[in-house]
Protein backbone atom coordinates (compact mmCIF):
# COMPACT_ATOMS: atom_id res chain seq x y z
CA UNK A 1 0.00 0.00 0.00
CA UNK A 2 1.54 3.37 -1.06
CA UNK A 3 0.28 6.49 0.93
CA UNK A 4 0.37 9.79 -0.86
CA UNK A 5 0.57 13.09 0.68
CA UNK A 6 -2.81 14.18 0.24
CA UNK A 7 -3.85 10.76 2.35
CA UNK A 8 -1.30 11.39 5.17
CA UNK A 9 -3.13 14.95 5.58
CA UNK A 10 -6.32 13.45 5.48
CA UNK A 11 -5.14 11.48 8.65
CA UNK A 12 -3.71 14.06 10.27
CA UNK A 13 -6.97 15.94 9.41
CA UNK A 14 -8.84 13.40 10.82
CA UNK A 15 -6.97 13.21 13.77
CA UNK A 16 -7.07 16.56 14.68
CA UNK A 17 -10.93 16.86 14.13
CA UNK A 18 -11.34 13.95 16.90
CA UNK A 19 -9.10 15.48 19.35
CA UNK A 20 -10.63 18.89 19.06
CA UNK A 21 -14.02 17.26 19.74
CA UNK A 22 -12.86 15.09 22.72
CA UNK A 23 -11.10 18.60 24.12
CA UNK A 24 -14.51 19.98 23.56
CA UNK A 25 -16.28 16.98 25.57
CA UNK A 26 -13.95 17.12 28.59
CA UNK A 27 -14.29 20.72 28.50
CA UNK A 28 -17.80 20.62 28.84
CA UNK A 29 -17.89 18.11 31.93
CA UNK A 30 -15.13 19.99 33.55
CA UNK A 31 -16.19 23.89 32.32
CA UNK A 32 -13.91 25.26 34.98
CA UNK A 33 -11.06 24.14 32.89
CA UNK A 34 -11.18 26.49 30.58
CA UNK A 35 -7.83 25.06 29.01
CA UNK A 36 -9.70 22.55 27.00
CA UNK A 37 -11.32 24.95 25.22
CA UNK A 38 -8.55 27.15 24.06
CA UNK A 39 -7.09 23.63 23.47
CA UNK A 40 -9.92 22.76 21.03
CA UNK A 41 -9.96 26.02 19.61
CA UNK A 42 -6.23 25.74 18.44
CA UNK A 43 -7.00 22.25 17.38
CA UNK A 44 -9.74 23.04 15.18
CA UNK A 45 -7.72 25.58 13.85
CA UNK A 46 -4.66 23.14 12.86
CA UNK A 47 -7.83 20.84 11.30
CA UNK A 48 -9.11 23.91 8.90
CA UNK A 49 -5.10 24.45 8.32
CA UNK A 50 -4.79 21.13 7.13
CA UNK A 51 -7.74 21.05 4.88
CA UNK A 52 -6.99 24.24 3.67
CA UNK A 53 -3.34 22.89 3.02
CA UNK A 54 -4.38 20.17 0.95
CA UNK A 55 -6.68 22.42 -1.68
CA UNK A 56 -3.11 24.42 -1.94
CA UNK A 57 -1.34 21.37 -2.85
CA UNK A 58 -3.45 21.02 -5.91
CA UNK A 59 -4.42 24.65 -6.24
CA UNK A 60 -1.34 26.85 -4.87
CA UNK A 61 -1.47 30.63 -5.43
CA UNK A 62 -0.25 33.55 -2.58
CA UNK A 63 -3.65 34.30 -1.31
CA UNK A 64 -4.73 30.56 -0.04
CA UNK A 65 -0.69 30.56 0.89
CA UNK A 66 -1.19 33.07 3.09
CA UNK A 67 -4.58 32.01 4.78
CA UNK A 68 -2.92 28.49 5.08
CA UNK A 69 -0.16 30.31 6.99
CA UNK A 70 -2.75 32.15 8.89
CA UNK A 71 -4.29 29.37 10.23
CA UNK A 72 -1.97 27.38 11.07
CA UNK A 73 0.13 30.05 13.13
CA UNK A 74 -3.23 31.24 14.93
CA UNK A 75 -4.02 27.81 15.69
CA UNK A 76 -0.24 27.08 17.29
CA UNK A 77 -0.53 30.36 18.76
CA UNK A 78 -3.41 29.13 20.37
CA UNK A 79 -2.19 25.68 21.32
CA UNK A 80 0.49 28.16 22.95
CA UNK A 81 -1.83 29.76 25.38
CA UNK A 82 -3.34 26.78 26.40
CA UNK A 83 -0.31 25.63 27.75
CA UNK A 84 -0.02 28.79 29.73
CA UNK A 85 -3.18 29.03 30.57
CA UNK A 86 -2.55 25.46 32.23
CA UNK A 87 0.47 25.88 34.02
CA UNK A 88 -0.84 29.29 35.18
CA UNK A 89 -4.51 29.51 35.33
CA UNK A 90 -4.41 32.87 33.43
CA UNK A 91 -5.71 34.28 29.98
CA UNK A 92 -4.64 32.52 27.46
CA UNK A 93 -4.75 35.88 24.73
CA UNK A 94 -1.53 37.57 25.51
CA UNK A 95 1.13 34.78 24.58
CA UNK A 96 -1.33 33.69 21.59
CA UNK A 97 -1.74 37.02 19.94
CA UNK A 98 1.78 38.76 20.82
CA UNK A 99 3.07 35.45 19.23
CA UNK A 100 0.83 35.55 16.30
CA UNK A 101 1.28 38.77 15.63
CA UNK A 102 4.90 38.86 15.24
CA UNK A 103 4.99 36.16 13.24
CA UNK A 104 2.34 37.43 10.67
CA UNK A 105 4.58 40.51 10.32
CA UNK A 106 7.67 38.53 9.43
CA UNK A 107 6.34 36.18 7.18
CA UNK A 108 3.11 36.93 5.39
CA UNK A 109 4.22 39.79 3.27
CA UNK A 110 7.13 37.67 1.60
CA UNK A 111 4.31 35.05 0.65
CA UNK A 112 1.85 37.48 -0.71
CA UNK A 113 4.66 39.32 -2.73
CA UNK A 114 5.12 35.68 -4.06
CA UNK A 115 8.39 34.47 -2.58
CA UNK A 116 6.66 31.28 -1.56
CA UNK A 117 9.32 29.38 -1.12
CA UNK A 118 10.64 32.15 1.61
CA UNK A 119 7.81 32.51 3.15
CA UNK A 120 7.25 28.57 3.30
CA UNK A 121 11.08 28.61 5.10
CA UNK A 122 9.37 31.20 7.56
CA UNK A 123 5.96 29.63 8.41
CA UNK A 124 8.03 26.20 9.36
CA UNK A 125 10.09 28.40 11.52
CA UNK A 126 7.55 30.10 12.99
CA UNK A 127 5.69 27.33 13.63
CA UNK A 128 8.58 25.39 15.21
CA UNK A 129 9.31 28.62 17.73
CA UNK A 130 5.54 28.47 18.99
CA UNK A 131 5.61 24.42 19.54
CA UNK A 132 8.97 24.73 21.14
CA UNK A 133 7.41 27.47 23.46
CA UNK A 134 4.23 25.18 24.05
CA UNK A 135 6.58 21.90 25.16
CA UNK A 136 8.45 24.79 27.34
CA UNK A 137 5.07 25.36 29.34
CA UNK A 138 4.82 22.25 29.55
CA UNK A 139 8.00 21.22 30.83
CA UNK A 140 7.68 23.76 33.18
CA UNK A 141 4.46 22.33 34.86
CA UNK A 142 5.26 19.08 35.17
CA UNK A 143 5.70 18.94 38.35
CA UNK A 144 1.83 18.48 38.70
CA UNK A 145 1.63 15.55 37.18
CA UNK A 146 5.37 14.25 35.53
CA UNK A 147 4.08 10.94 33.61
CA UNK A 148 1.66 12.87 31.17
CA UNK A 149 2.55 16.37 31.30
CA UNK A 150 6.67 15.24 30.38
CA UNK A 151 4.52 13.41 27.27
CA UNK A 152 2.81 16.31 26.22
CA UNK A 153 6.52 18.64 26.46
CA UNK A 154 7.74 15.79 24.27
CA UNK A 155 5.36 15.06 21.36
CA UNK A 156 5.25 18.83 21.40
CA UNK A 157 9.11 19.42 20.84
CA UNK A 158 9.02 16.07 18.21
CA UNK A 159 6.20 18.15 16.41
CA UNK A 160 8.62 21.16 16.43
CA UNK A 161 11.70 19.32 15.08
CA UNK A 162 9.66 18.13 12.36
CA UNK A 163 8.82 21.27 11.52
CA UNK A 164 12.70 22.52 11.97
CA UNK A 165 13.44 19.66 9.40
CA UNK A 166 11.51 21.14 6.51
CA UNK A 167 12.65 24.55 7.11
CA UNK A 168 16.18 23.59 7.24
CA UNK A 169 15.43 21.49 4.13
CA UNK A 170 13.94 23.93 2.42
CA UNK A 171 17.33 26.60 2.95
CA UNK A 172 19.30 23.66 1.72
CA UNK A 173 17.28 23.72 -1.43
CA UNK A 174 17.95 27.33 -1.47
CA UNK A 175 14.85 28.57 -4.11
CA UNK A 176 12.61 31.60 -3.12
CA UNK A 177 9.90 31.20 -5.21
CA UNK A 178 8.80 27.26 -5.44
CA UNK A 179 5.26 28.02 -7.16
CA UNK A 180 4.27 24.63 -5.57
CA UNK A 181 3.58 23.28 -2.23
CA UNK A 182 6.88 21.88 -0.96
CA UNK A 183 7.86 18.04 -2.33
CA UNK A 184 10.39 16.48 -0.26
CA UNK A 185 11.47 13.50 2.77
CA UNK A 186 11.23 16.20 5.36
CA UNK A 187 7.54 17.29 4.39
CA UNK A 188 6.71 13.46 4.74
CA UNK A 189 8.32 12.98 8.03
CA UNK A 190 7.27 16.09 9.42
CA UNK A 191 3.79 14.78 9.05
CA UNK A 192 3.93 11.46 9.81
CA UNK A 193 5.70 12.91 13.36
CA UNK A 194 2.72 15.16 13.64
CA UNK A 195 0.14 12.26 12.94
CA UNK A 196 1.77 10.56 15.46
CA UNK A 197 1.54 13.28 17.66
CA UNK A 198 -1.89 14.47 17.54
CA UNK A 199 -2.80 11.19 18.75
CA UNK A 200 -0.07 10.78 21.68
CA UNK A 201 -1.27 14.38 22.76
CA UNK A 202 -4.89 13.65 22.36
CA UNK A 203 -4.47 10.48 24.57
CA UNK A 204 -2.61 12.20 27.11
CA UNK A 205 -4.65 15.55 27.34
CA UNK A 206 -6.96 13.07 28.55
CA UNK A 207 -4.98 11.11 31.26
CA UNK A 208 -4.23 14.63 32.60
CA UNK A 209 -7.49 15.87 32.60
CA UNK A 210 -8.34 12.55 34.53
CA UNK A 211 -5.72 13.67 36.80
CA UNK A 212 -6.46 16.99 37.71
CA UNK A 213 -10.09 15.40 38.35
CA UNK A 214 -8.83 13.14 40.55
CA UNK A 215 -6.38 15.55 42.70
CA UNK A 216 -9.52 18.12 43.00
CA UNK A 217 -11.91 15.07 44.41
CA UNK A 218 -8.71 13.58 46.95
CA UNK A 219 -8.42 17.52 47.69
CA UNK A 220 -12.17 18.01 48.53
CA UNK A 221 -12.44 15.04 50.21
CA UNK A 222 -9.99 15.78 52.34
CA UNK A 223 -11.14 19.37 53.03
CA UNK A 224 -13.55 20.61 55.06
CA UNK A 225 -16.67 22.52 52.98
CA UNK A 226 -17.32 25.27 55.54
CA UNK A 227 -14.01 26.45 57.02
CA UNK A 228 -11.56 24.57 54.34
CA UNK A 229 -9.64 23.48 57.00
CA UNK A 230 -8.39 19.46 56.90
CA UNK A 231 -11.40 17.65 58.06
CA UNK A 232 -11.79 14.80 60.30
CA UNK A 233 -10.55 12.18 58.19
CA UNK A 234 -8.04 13.73 56.59
CA UNK A 235 -6.28 14.74 59.68
CA UNK A 236 -6.40 11.14 61.56
CA UNK A 237 -5.04 9.36 57.94
CA UNK A 238 -2.01 12.57 58.25
CA UNK A 239 -1.50 11.87 61.79
CA UNK A 240 -2.22 8.35 62.93
CA UNK A 241 0.64 6.45 61.14
CA UNK A 242 2.93 8.51 62.78
CA UNK A 243 3.68 8.07 66.58
CA UNK A 244 4.11 11.29 68.26
CA UNK A 245 7.46 12.36 69.72
CA UNK A 246 8.63 14.60 72.23
CA UNK A 247 8.32 18.53 70.74
CA UNK A 248 5.33 17.28 69.13
CA UNK A 249 1.81 18.66 70.80
CA UNK A 250 -2.22 18.30 70.35
CA UNK A 251 -3.93 21.49 70.80
CA UNK A 252 -7.83 20.52 71.02
CA UNK A 253 -10.16 23.54 70.61
CA UNK A 254 -13.91 23.80 71.26
CA UNK A 255 -16.61 26.64 70.87
CA UNK A 256 -17.69 27.83 74.40
CA UNK A 257 -21.56 27.73 74.61
CA UNK A 258 -21.75 27.87 70.92
CA UNK A 259 -25.09 26.24 71.30
CA UNK A 260 -26.10 29.48 72.56
CA UNK A 261 -25.02 31.44 69.72
CA UNK A 262 -27.51 29.32 67.45
CA UNK A 263 -30.17 29.55 69.84
CA UNK A 264 -29.29 33.49 69.97
CA UNK A 265 -28.21 34.65 66.56
CA UNK A 266 -29.08 31.51 64.25
CA UNK A 267 -27.16 29.22 62.41
CA UNK A 268 -25.79 30.92 59.79
CA UNK A 269 -24.24 33.07 62.69
CA UNK A 270 -23.13 29.81 63.79
CA UNK A 271 -21.39 28.77 60.93
CA UNK A 272 -19.80 32.69 60.53
CA UNK A 273 -18.23 32.19 64.21
CA UNK A 274 -17.02 28.48 63.37
CA UNK A 275 -15.38 30.75 59.86
CA UNK A 276 -14.19 33.39 61.96
CA UNK A 277 -12.03 30.68 64.47
CA UNK A 278 -11.30 28.48 61.26
CA UNK A 279 -9.20 31.55 60.13
CA UNK A 280 -7.51 32.94 63.25
CA UNK A 281 -6.53 29.18 63.38
CA UNK A 282 -4.62 28.84 59.90
CA UNK A 283 -3.30 32.12 60.49
CA UNK A 284 -1.71 30.43 63.64
CA UNK A 285 -0.56 27.41 61.81
CA UNK A 286 3.06 27.19 60.87
CA UNK A 287 4.40 24.99 58.19
CA UNK A 288 5.20 21.53 60.19
CA UNK A 289 1.71 22.09 61.81
CA UNK A 290 -2.13 20.99 60.78
CA UNK A 291 -4.93 22.40 61.62
CA UNK A 292 -8.53 20.65 61.06
CA UNK A 293 -11.80 20.56 62.25
CA UNK A 294 -13.36 17.93 63.52
CA UNK A 295 -16.69 18.51 63.22
CA UNK A 296 -19.24 20.88 64.75
CA UNK A 297 -17.13 23.84 66.46
CA UNK A 298 -14.42 21.36 67.32
CA UNK A 299 -11.02 21.89 65.89
CA UNK A 300 -7.57 20.53 66.61
CA UNK A 301 -3.94 22.18 65.88
CA UNK A 302 -0.91 19.07 65.43
CA UNK A 303 2.33 21.08 66.33
CA UNK A 304 4.93 18.53 65.12
CA UNK A 305 7.95 20.66 66.16
CA UNK A 306 7.30 22.39 69.73
CA UNK A 307 8.46 23.31 72.87
CA UNK A 308 5.56 23.22 75.94
CA UNK A 309 5.59 26.67 77.08
CA UNK A 310 5.61 27.80 73.11
CA UNK A 311 2.56 25.61 72.73
CA UNK A 312 0.97 26.89 75.68
CA UNK A 313 1.73 30.71 74.62
CA UNK A 314 0.48 29.76 70.81
CA UNK A 315 -2.99 28.48 72.40
CA UNK A 316 -3.23 32.06 74.32
CA UNK A 317 -2.58 33.64 71.61
CA UNK A 318 -5.58 32.02 69.52
CA UNK A 319 -7.56 32.02 72.59
CA UNK A 320 -6.68 35.78 73.09
CA UNK A 321 -7.00 36.67 69.71
CA UNK A 322 -10.32 34.94 68.72
CA UNK A 323 -12.06 36.69 71.95
CA UNK A 324 -10.63 40.08 70.79
CA UNK A 325 -12.79 39.16 67.04
CA UNK A 326 -16.21 41.61 66.87
CA UNK A 327 -18.82 38.86 65.04
CA UNK A 328 -21.51 41.19 62.68
CA UNK A 329 -25.17 39.91 63.28
CA UNK A 330 -28.74 41.53 63.02
CA UNK A 331 -28.88 41.70 66.85
CA UNK A 332 -25.47 44.00 66.94
CA UNK A 333 -22.04 42.72 66.80
CA UNK A 334 -21.22 40.63 69.82
CA UNK A 335 -18.24 38.30 70.19
CA UNK A 336 -16.76 34.78 71.26
CA UNK A 337 -14.97 32.58 73.44
CA UNK A 338 -13.07 29.15 72.86
CA UNK A 339 -11.47 27.09 75.63
CA UNK A 340 -8.19 24.98 74.72
CA UNK A 341 -6.74 21.77 76.06
CA UNK A 342 -3.15 20.52 74.92
CA UNK A 343 -1.20 17.38 75.58
CA UNK A 344 2.23 16.58 74.24
CA UNK A 345 4.01 13.71 72.15
CA UNK A 346 6.18 11.49 74.25
CA UNK A 347 9.90 10.66 74.47
CA UNK A 348 8.89 6.59 73.39
CA UNK A 349 6.39 8.18 70.81
CA UNK A 350 2.66 7.92 71.35
CA UNK A 351 -0.66 7.02 69.10
CA UNK A 352 -2.04 11.01 67.81
CA UNK A 353 -5.85 9.19 69.33
CA UNK A 354 -4.27 9.14 72.48
CA UNK A 355 -2.04 12.64 72.24
CA UNK A 356 -5.70 13.88 71.27
CA UNK A 357 -7.54 12.35 73.57
CA UNK A 358 -5.17 14.05 76.66
CA UNK A 359 -5.82 17.20 75.44
CA UNK A 360 -9.47 16.03 75.30
CA UNK A 361 -9.26 15.82 79.22
CA UNK A 362 -7.43 19.21 79.39
CA UNK A 363 -9.70 21.12 77.11
CA UNK A 364 -12.68 19.47 79.02
CA UNK A 365 -10.65 20.54 82.79
CA UNK A 366 -10.96 24.18 81.22
CA UNK A 367 -14.17 24.19 80.60
CA UNK A 368 -14.76 23.52 83.94
CA UNK A 369 -13.24 25.78 85.53
CA UNK A 370 -15.04 28.34 83.39
CA UNK A 371 -14.27 28.48 80.09
CA UNK A 372 -12.44 30.81 77.59
CA UNK A 373 -8.74 29.42 79.06
CA UNK A 374 -6.10 26.91 77.97
CA UNK A 375 -5.53 23.94 80.07
CA UNK A 376 -2.41 21.58 79.72
CA UNK A 377 -1.88 18.12 80.24
CA UNK A 378 1.50 17.58 81.33
CA UNK A 379 2.59 13.97 80.52
CA UNK A 380 5.46 12.48 82.65
CA UNK A 381 8.11 11.53 80.29
CA UNK A 382 9.10 8.14 79.79
CA UNK A 383 12.76 7.32 80.29
P1 LIG B 1 -19.55 24.18 75.65
O1 LIG B 1 -19.07 25.52 76.04
O2 LIG B 1 -19.65 23.24 76.79
O3 LIG B 1 -18.75 23.61 74.54
O4 LIG B 1 -21.03 24.39 75.12
P2 LIG B 1 -21.56 24.31 73.67
O5 LIG B 1 -22.90 24.93 73.62
O6 LIG B 1 -20.55 24.89 72.73
O7 LIG B 1 -21.58 22.77 73.39
P3 LIG B 1 -22.63 21.81 72.78
O8 LIG B 1 -21.86 20.60 72.39
O9 LIG B 1 -23.80 21.64 73.70
O10 LIG B 1 -23.16 22.53 71.50
C1 LIG B 1 -22.50 22.52 70.29
C2 LIG B 1 -23.45 23.10 69.30
O11 LIG B 1 -22.80 23.27 68.04
C3 LIG B 1 -24.64 22.25 69.03
C4 LIG B 1 -24.84 22.25 67.55
O12 LIG B 1 -26.11 22.67 67.19
C5 LIG B 1 -23.83 23.25 67.07
N1 LIG B 1 -23.25 22.92 65.77
C6 LIG B 1 -22.62 21.78 65.41
N2 LIG B 1 -22.20 21.86 64.13
C7 LIG B 1 -22.56 23.08 63.68
C8 LIG B 1 -22.41 23.75 62.42
O13 LIG B 1 -21.83 23.24 61.47
N3 LIG B 1 -22.90 25.01 62.32
C9 LIG B 1 -23.54 25.62 63.37
N4 LIG B 1 -24.01 26.85 63.20
N5 LIG B 1 -23.72 25.01 64.54
C10 LIG B 1 -23.23 23.76 64.71
MG1 LIG C 1 -18.38 20.59 71.42
MG1 LIG D 1 -18.64 23.98 72.54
Amino acid sequence: MTLDYNSLLLALGFSGACLAVTLVMSWAVARTELFLLTWAVGVFLIVVYVVLYAIYVDYPGPLLGAVCYLTLLTGLSALLGAARQFRTGRSPLRPAIIANAILIIIAVPPILMGYDGLGFIAENIAAAILLSATAREYWLGRAEAPGPILGLSALYAAIAFGFLLCAGVLIWNGKLVLGAAPQNWAEDVSLIISIAGMTGIGALSLALNHWRAAGRHRAEARSDVLTGLLNRRAIFDLCSPTPMRQFSAVIAFDLDDFKAVNDSYGHAVGDEVIRAFAEELAAATGRDDRAARLGGEEFVLVLGRTLPDRAEQLAERIRASFAARSIGADQGAFSCTVSAGIAFGTEAGASFESVLKLADKALYSAKSKGRNQVATRHVRLVK
